[in-house]
């Protein structure tokens, strides 16, 4: 299941190797199948520093994720 394009995550697709220069992303990943929106500018600094934003979060919730006590995507559950 792809997940849609906000305003705060891009699409998935290309996202091995950062360009130099790229804003800062953070992949969120389905650990079962590598599924998952990709953060971006302020939300990826959160997440690197090892909290996931609470609008992320929400996001993942309402699209179907498990967050909690790991990531899931909606394929797993
Ligand atoms: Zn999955």
């Amino acid at each position: 299941m792809r997940c849609t394009v906000a305003e705060w995550a891009v699409d998935e697709g290309g996202s091995d190797g950062v360009l130099e220069g790229a804003p800062p992303a953070f992949d969120v990943a389905c650990p079962v199948c590598g599924d998952g929106p990709i953060l971006a500018a302020t939300f990826a600094q959160t997440a690197r520093g090892g909290i996931l934003p609470d609008p992320v979060h929400q996001w993942l919730t309402v699209s179907g994720w498990t967050v909690v006590p790991e990531l899931r995507c909606p394929d797993q559950t």
